[in-house]
């Protein structure tokens, strides 16, 4: 009975092609962006243009180093939650370097950024008195989770609109507690939250601001500290959410805000409490990503300038695109069939990996391949995948973007 069930229902994923399968992609260090990737048929370099290692900070000399010594000094795992035993002064270390980089007195580490957007916000949302919380129409399903898990009354606003948001707000008993979450970058259109005109909506309306900077800790600001940094505008965020997981190539996740707001979610939040610290090695490489990426503006530069030259590439052949003012580039296919095929063809004749992204991650008809440069991405690297893309566009019957 059970396994009928389960089977019948995974069937239906198959059906509506929501299915996931997972590419066998064997990093090779000093090698990045290249791949092993193992199939049936066996195994081959290739190169990936949808990592989310955006700067390639996982293959640093200085992230990797520092986890040898640390594993090498601690042992592999932390040993305990950080209550029992599990802490020790990278947990300490890393903390410091948080607050450091997002000017706050404060930061809190989790396991990863989605535990910590969950954490975080149902711990405040339930137990701040009559919270409402606000929510962008576009947040990431750790932040959606974690509204859902604290039953706070929620209010959905147009993504990345404060006029939507500032009529949510005056909706509402002007001596509730209101928290405005939202993100900075959001992942799958590039897109960037008006951060300073939606800080004016909150505090107009005294609310709480909570910011996702996922993808942009690490990446934007001249320490890396995230949009907010860039734009002058960390003082007025409340909260800042981000992950050790992509830019800073490693794992984990933290808030970085006031000693008050800290201690609270350290002394309340189940999901802070009762887990197993950060391996120490894993601090130890944080530490050492973020404190490389707040000195050294190289791999942003570099990011930087191949974003711009593959998007040239590719108006210099017609392949569209979402223009953003992010590092992310989606090229728009619109069908998730041919999206899936562009993908697989891409992989089989071209070694390229790129992941297709369908429904229900993008609405339907928005079907696209979300390509990610990284500093490490050669000219050539950009060549091959351009002129993949243009055959690949003919063969598909796909339309070219208009000059
Ligand atoms: C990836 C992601 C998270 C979760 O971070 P992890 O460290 O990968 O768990 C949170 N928010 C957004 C917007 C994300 O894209």
């Amino acid at each position: 009975m059970l396994q009928e069930f389960l089977r019948s229902e995974i069937d239906l994923l198959r059906k509506d092609g929501n299915y996931r399968t997972f590419a066998n992609l064997e990093r090779s260090n000093g090698n990045f962006p290249k791949a092993t990737y193992r199939c049936d048929s066996g195994k081959r370099e290739v190169t990936v243009w949808c990592s989310n290692d955006y700067l390639g900070m996982g293959q640093h000399p200085a992230t990797r180093n520092a986890m040898k010594e640390a594993i090498d000094l601690c042992g592999a795992g932390a040993g305990g939650t950080r209550n029992i035993s599990g802490t020790c002064n990278y947990h300490v270390e890393l903390e410091r370097e948080l607050a450091d980089l997002h000017g706050k007195p404060a930061a809190l580490i989790f396991t990863s950024g989605y535990v910590s957007n969950w954490t975080a916000l149902s711990t405040l949302a339930s137990r701040l008195p009559n919270c409402h919380v606000f929510s962008d129409a576009d947040n990431h399903a750790s932040m959606i989770e974690g509204i859902r898990h604290s039953r706070a009354p929620k209010h959905i606003w147009k993504h990345n609109d404060p006029e939507s948001l500032d009529r949510c707000l005056s909706s509402v008993d002007p001596d509730a507690t209101k928290l405005v979450a939202f993100e900075s970058v959001y992942s799958m259109d590039g897109d960037i939250a008006p951060i300073a005109e939606i800080c004016d909506v909150a505090d107009k309306h005294n609310a709480i601001t909570y910011l996702d900077e996922v993808h942009a800790v690490g990446l934007y600001g001249p320490r890396g500290g995230g949009v907010a940094e860039q734009e002058g505008l960390m003082d007025r965020i409340t909260i800042i959410q981000g992950t050790l997981g992509k830019a800073f190539g490693v794992m984990g996740g933290y808030l970085s805000s006031s000693e008050e707001v800290c201690d609270f979610v350290r002394s309340f939040a189940s999901g802070f409490i009762f887990t197993t610290a950060l391996p120490p090695m894993l601090a130890a490489g944080a530490i050492a990503s973020i404190k490389h990426l707040k000195t050294c503006e190289f791999e942003r530069h570099q990011q930087r300038r191949n974003v711009r030259l593959l998007r040239a590439k590719l108006d210099a052949i017609g392949i569209p695109y979402m223009r953003n003012d992010s590092h992310i580039v989606p090229v728009m296919v619109g069908n998730a069939k041919k999206c899936k095929m562009l993908s697989d063809l891409l992989l089989d004749d071209y070694g390229i990996y790129i992941q297709p992204i369908n429904y229900p991650t993008v609405p339907v008809g928005t079907e696209r391949l979300r390509i990610t440069p990284s500093p490490l991405h050669s000219v050539e690297d950009m060549d091959r995948l351009v002129s993949a893309l243009g055959a690949l566009w003919s063969q598909c019957a796909l339309a070219r973007a208009v000059a």
